[in-house]
């Protein structure tokens, strides 16, 4: 296969390839409560591989499984630096791009994963599981890492995030990650969910916006 490379809008800079996309689960309280998940003491981090990775803007393909896909909206990092046991002042210097990403999940095989003390890739690292939009770079924004994000279905809000409800903060959050997992330069990072998550079907419409900086329309099939 082809390596998916995260694309940054203004076209400069990225020639790397996504070699993974780091996430993390339960980082929104309000997410956490509303699966009936306790709230973690650290960050609960997993890995989507790069076959996992497509293009949001072009439509959402759901996989053929008999169950409902959920999704999750959330804030995307790409990397810029490789980071090893970075500190928050590298992971300023680190993130080159921000851009919004659906963590598809199979909620079903997820929990009796869980129930059964099983790890749960095959819910949320299937083919096509991670839609990327392209990046905006960096500098075309704040240098807080006060964002908010949303998306719509058919016209009906479903989600709202502010990062300012995170549980571990962006610095902290990737500073966390790269002590288990050397980020490279052209990885993503999934900031985690915030509250909302429901079933995607064939023929919705998803309108997904950052601030005022992206917004994206596409289609589930
Ligand atoms: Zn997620």
């Amino acid at each position: 296969m082809t390596m998916p490379q995260g694309r940054l809008t203004d076209g400069s800079g990225n020639n790397n390839p996504v070699t993974k996309v780091v996430c993390v689960g339960r980082n929104y309280a309000e997410h956490a409560t509303e699966l009936n998940n306790p709230v973690p003491s650290h960050p609960l981090v997993f890995i989507k591989p790069p076959s996992a990775v497509a293009e949001l803007e072009t439509g959402v393909t759901l996989p053929e499984r008999d169950e409902p896909v959920h999704y999750e909206t959330e804030l995307a990092l790409l990397i810029g630096q490789r980071l090893s046991h970075a500190s928050e002042d590298d992971v300023d210097d680190a993130v080159i791009g921000l851009g919004l990403a659906l963590d598809l999940t199979l909620r079903e095989t997820q929990s009796r994963l869980k129930q059964e003390g099983h790890p749960w890739e095959i819910a949320k690292a299937f083919d096509g599981a991670c839609p990327l939009s392209a990046f905006i770079p960096r500098h075309q924004f704040p240098a807080t890492w006060r964002f908010q994000f949303s998306l719509h279905i058919n016209g009906e809000p479903c989600q709202h995030g502010d990062t300012a409800q995170m549980l571990k903060p962006i610095p902290a959050l990737v500073s966390y990650m790269s002590e288990h997992f050397t980020l490279a330069p052209g990885d993503v990072v999934l900031t985690g969910t915030p509250a909302g998550v429901g079933k995607l079907a064939p023929g919705d419409a998803l309108t997904l916006t950052l601030e005022d900086r992206l917004s994206i329309e596409t289609t589930v099939s």
